[in-house]
């Protein structure tokens, strides 16, 4: 099967739901002609450098009340932390040291946090000259037209699902709004990133083709695909893991699909398998995020489970050079010998 013919046929609106359906479920030799091809599409549009972005976990107060997540506002039993603009700019100067270009602000639904990254966006910008990418969920169009108007370069918001009814099942709020959100986000400027979980409770196949369609409709700057992991404290924490095959098939076709798109290799991936984040560059990824959030706050974060994989730079080294790829950010001197503070 060609499926650079498939790209093209994606593309003019010729491909149908049953071919994706197939695909997603590609295994074996299939599986590796679907990896090869989004290799090579990768090298086409992106060469061998791995984008590197440093994470900062700036709060994980929530609003809301996602069932797969331990941030959700009702659970009690998480110890809340919120970081401050000196914290948070100190940070940045460690991942400025490191050679990494990009600071990565993520946190909980958290409106406290505005008047903190009003204060600090344009410090990162102007003073440290770090691109900023944000991931703080929903916000009213204001707020995201501020942080555009203050420096943030692009946002990362996820649909999760395509699917209304799981959607509103799981995340108890309409998938509608978080469309319009990631809406507003493209037209107040931003570069925007978006993308599902495989695996949630009654998602089925054609579901998961339908979050690949959706993708292609929405037309982002960077798409994800993460394996559900059953998060404790959650109601669903007697749940399996997302299928790690469905993962990596979905990244390969976001590749194949959408190939100027960065697309991460998640950390869950890795929490699921030992050298998970090397399997996701091999099915096409372009991004490795090294965790730089306070030692004391790391297990607080718990977005998918409190015993998550958490990324050091040696780790990532490590895992872009075994898939034979390169990056600038390890040129630093400074990087090659230190670790996340
Ligand atoms: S997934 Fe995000 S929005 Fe949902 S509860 Fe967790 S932190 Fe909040």
């Amino acid at each position: 099967m060609n499926f650079l013919n498939q790209q093209e046929q994606i593309q003019n609106g010729q491909i149908t739901k049953t071919e994706l359906i197939t695909l997603l479920q590609a295994s074996g030799s299939l599986q590796q002609q679907l990896f090869r091809q989004a290799r090579e599409i990768r090298q086409r549009y992106h060469g061998d450098q791995v984008v590197v972005r440093g994470v900062i976990e700036i709060s994980n107060y929530c609003q809301k009340n996602c069932n797969y997540c331990a941030m959700r506002a009702t659970n009690q039993k998480l110890e809340r932390y919120r970081l401050g603009v000196e914290q948070i700019f100190a940070i940045g100067t460690h991942i400025k040291e490191a050679n990494i270009p990009i600071i990565f602000l993520q946190g909980g639904q958290d409106p406290h946090c505005d008047p903190i990254l009003e204060e600090v966006i344009p410090r990162l910008k102007k003073e440290l000259n770090l691109s900023v990418l944000l991931c703080l969920g929903e916000k009213p169009r204001e707020a995201y037209q501020k942080f555009a108007e203050l420096g943030a370069d692009s946002y990362i918001l996820k649909f999760e699902t395509s699917s209304p009814s799981l959607y509103k099942n799981i995340a108890h709020t309409p998938l509608l709004r978080r469309l319009q959100c990631i809406r507003t986000l493209q037209e107040s400027g931003f570069k925007v990133g978006t993308g599902n979980i495989v695996g949630l409770p009654n998602q089925t196949i054609d579901s998961l083709a339908e979050d690949i369609l959706l993708a292609l409709e929405i037309q982002p700057d960077f798409v994800s695909s993460s394996p559900f992991i059953p998060n404790q404290d959650t109601p669903l924490e007697n749940l399996p893991y997302g299928d790690i095959n469905l993962t990596l098939n979905t990244m390969a076709l976001y590749r194949i699909l959408l190939p100027s798109c960065l697309i991460p290799t998640v950390s869950a991936l890795e929490k699921i398998q030992k050298g998970g984040q090397l399997m996701g560059l091999n099915a096409g990824a372009n991004v490795l995020t090294i965790n730089f959030t306070p030692a004391q706050c790391r297990d607080k974060y718990a977005i998918y489970s409190k015993q998550r994989f958490v990324v050091s730079l040696e780790h990532a080294q490590q895992t872009i050079k075994q898939a034979g790829l390169s990056s600038n950010s390890f040129k630093s001197p400074v990087l090659m010998s230190g670790g996340t503070p």
